[in-house]
């Protein structure tokens, strides 16, 4: 975990509508000149990787804990009752908060304040160490 926390994102990482495209790469993170989302995004409250699906708004915002578990933890994908279409957005959830995404936001100011980067893992190298 420690070496992995050095390979955090710029700004504490980005967090994104449904018109861009998250890294699958876990290794893939931004760097200060570029605006790559962040697929390694983590609560720091609930300790949890966030989720997140795009293209869909949420019909109705958790209410409590319970809720939000609910929404974090559904299996059903874009199809689930907690969300309706909405091509522009995305929404982002963990267990004890939820974000419903226009545009590109900044986690360390634009997000909830426990959501950062929590590192990415270093690029697979063949053979060597690296540097
Ligand atoms: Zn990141
Ligand atoms: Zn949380």
């Amino acid at each position: 975990m420690t070496a992995q926390r050095e390979r955090v994102c710029f700004q504490d990482g980005l967090i994104v509508s449904g018109r861009f495209e998250i890294p699958t790469d876990p290794s893939i993170r931004r760097g200060p000149n570029d605006n790559t989302p962040c697929n390694q995004v983590f609560c720091g409250s609930c300790g949890v990787k966030v989720r997140s699906w795009p293209g869909v708004d949420l019909k109705n915002d958790p209410r409590n804990r319970a809720e939000h578990e609910a929404l974090y933890d559904h299996q059903d994908g874009l199809t689930s009752k907690w969300f309706t279409p909405a091509a522009h957005l995305r929404v982002y959830a963990c267990r004890c908060n939820s974000r419903i995404v226009m545009g590109a936001r900044d986690l360390d100011v634009n997000g909830p304040d426990a959501w950062a980067c929590g590192g990415h893992s270093p690029p697979v190298q063949s053979g060597s160490e690296g540097r």
